[in-house]
């Protein structure tokens, strides 16, 4: 084990929209993945139309972030009409790398835009290390492994080839190979392979009887049905010290579907763990099983949780409880209040719930740090007093204490239910 301090690798998160890109990169992600509007796994997601692709990886490069653009559907035949002429596009506008799984795409791709770094998408499902190097001798230089691996067979993987190496650590977990499921398609005409997921693992369902219509039979402890396939979300936060340890390249954030709070707080506490471990000495990382991030690292990312965490295939094979039985989501006990869209004398938000005058909510800087502030005052466009701000609502607010450190897309919460 490395007695120096390792690489950080890249913090890679989703950006489903140009608001979401923004976020993430405000709280600290390396690079960002997207989608344009043709050949990504995410068809519901808001993808980038040419012109916001263009803004997008400017903003980015600006930030010094990397843009990926995935291109990672299972293609049919038809797939191919345009698809160079999209690649030659994607080229032009000075993206940083594509994300493909299918062999005809990566031919086309290295015929289109031979100079783009290719990556592995994981849809592709590298399991072992003769894979990951028939994959790096197919020319792609990055290799997003599949989730279905224990740490033990990830540094086997690591140790067997010098390609770059990307770990998806956080977000939803599919109960088939990555995503190579056709459940979708099946109950509902969606195609997940298309990018077009119903998500149907995670409906409720009952036993029924052929002879008995209409009469459904719960089958598990909870009356209301069960999620038989509704896997939890996974979660390495813990596990980054020996991730880092290992040399992997890239973690992964699943999430282009999420929330603009999922995605700054995932990305946010993510940050701060990486930074954590920048920090620390030559000689903790003699043993980095051994390292414990601080507590309330681990406390911020249950705020954040939809469907309570896994470390999934890590350490042993999942059973039954990586699965969550009662609800196909987690209760959060948080919930988004307003974001930053202007720092002038006040903060000039735009609020995402209804905020009443007087409330406790909480910004969450970037570091890991929250300040728990009053609302003093909300003033509305006219400049105007009001009790009751709306989501929606661009408002002035003002606090019982200094708010300076607050930044333009940082963002509040608040615990729900909370009293007064
Ligand atoms: S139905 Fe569930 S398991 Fe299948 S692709 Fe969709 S999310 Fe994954």
């Amino acid at each position: 084990m490395p007695s120096t301090i390792p690489e950080i690798p890249e913090l890679l998160a989703p950006a489903g929209s140009f608001e979401k890109l923004v976020t993430a990169i405000h709280y600290g992600a390396d690079a960002v993945y997207l989608a344009g509007q043709k050949y990504g796994l995410r068809a519901k997601a808001g993808n980038f139309d040419k012109p916001g692709l263009h803004k997008a990886v400017a903003y980015a490069h600006q930030n010094h972030v990397s843009v990926y653009v995935t291109v990672n559907i299972i293609a049919h035949n038809d797939d191919f009409s345009g698809l160079a002429e999209y690649l030659d596009y994607l080229g032009s506008v000075g993206v940083d790398g594509l994300i493909i799984s299918d062999p005809g795409i990566l031919r086309v791709a290295q015929r289109t835009v031979p100079s783009l770094s290719l990556h592995l998408s994981t849809q592709a499902n590298v399991t072992n290390c003769d894979s990951a190097q028939f994959w790096f001798d197919q020319g792609v230089s990055r290799l997003n492994l599949a989730r279905e691996l224990s740490f033990a067979e990830m540094r086997s993987i690591r140790d067997s080839v010098s390609g770059e190496l990307e770990i998806f650590v956080h977000g939803a977990l599919c109960i088939s190979y990555s995503g190579r499921c056709m459940l979708s398609h099946y109950m509902t005409g969606r195609d997940a392979n298309q990018g077009n997921c119903a998500h149907p693992c995670r409906y409720r369902y009952a036993l029924i009887e052929e002879k008995r219509p209409g009469h459904y039979f719960p089958v598990s402890e909870d009356e209301r049905g069960t999620y038989i396939f509704n896997s939890k979300d996974l979660c390495l936060l813990k596990r980054l010290p020996e991730l880092v340890a290992a040399g992997f390249d890239s973690l992964k954030i699943e999430g282009r579907m999420k929330s603009l709070f999922y995605v700054g707080g995932v990305v946010r506490a993510y940050r701060a763990a990486l930074d954590f471990l920048r920090a620390l000495s030559p000689a903790s990382w003699q043993h980095p099983e051994t390292i414990q991030l601080p507590d309330h690292l681990l406390t911020e990312i249950s705020r954040i949780g939809t469907r309570d965490y896994t470390e999934n295939f890590f350490t042993e094979m999942p059973g039954s409880s990586e699965m969550l039985y009662k609800s196909s989501r987690f209760d959060q006990p948080y919930e988004p209040v307003a974001v930053i869209r202007e720092m002038t004398a006040l903060p000039y938000v735009e609020l995402r719930n209804v905020l009443h005058r007087g409330e406790l909510i909480e910004y969450m800087t970037r570091g890991s740090d929250i300040t728990t502030v009053t609302v003093a005052e909300i003033i509305g466009q006219n400049g105007r007093s009001i009790e009751r701000g709306n989501p929606g609502n661009n408002v002035y607010l003002s606090f019982d204490q200094d708010c300076q450190n607050f930044e333009p897309n940082g963002m509040f919460r608040r615990r729900k239910n909370q009293e007064g």
